[in-house]
């Protein structure tokens, strides 16, 4: 397994680590196979979408700010419920497909992981299996 460092510089942020995900995958020199990205938090997640315009990424933080938002008379005494909800609609892994060596994306593809609850610190685990030729 490799472990991934993130630094998120803002509350809510989509952070594209395609590029992190497939050095990993590289460095595991699996041919066929797959890769399991895995997020082992509670107020972030992991999501596949639009890389190609930024705007995207925007509209997604916002209508989730819409559907959930950050004062709803919650009772997690935390005082961070919409950040759980947000990380619970968004999920917490994914799984890509690896040929030739390479992640299977669509051409507008990329991988993102979602903080709702930083800046801060974060991990992202990614375990690849396969067959090496
Ligand atoms: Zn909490």
């Amino acid at each position: 397994m490799t472990v991934l460092t993130v630094d998120t510089s803002s509350r809510c942020q989509l952070l594209n680590i395609t590029q992190e995900v497939s050095k990993a995958v590289k460095e595991s020199r699996i041919h066929s196979g797959l890769c399991v990205v895995f997020v082992p938090h509670t107020t972030a997640g992991i999501t596949i979408n639009e890389n190609a315009d930024r705007d995207v990424s925007s509209d997604i933080l916002a209508h989730l700010e819409r559907v959930v938002p950050l004062e709803c008379n919650y009772r997690h005494i935390e005082g961070n419920s919409s950040a759980h909800i947000k990380a619970a609609l968004v999920g917490n892994s994914v799984t890509l497909i690896i040929e030739r060596g390479e992640l299977v994306l669509g051409r507008w593809q990329g991988i993102f992981f979602a903080e709702f609850d930083g800046p801060r610190r974060r991990s992202v685990y990614v375990q690849v299996i396969g067959t090496q030729s």
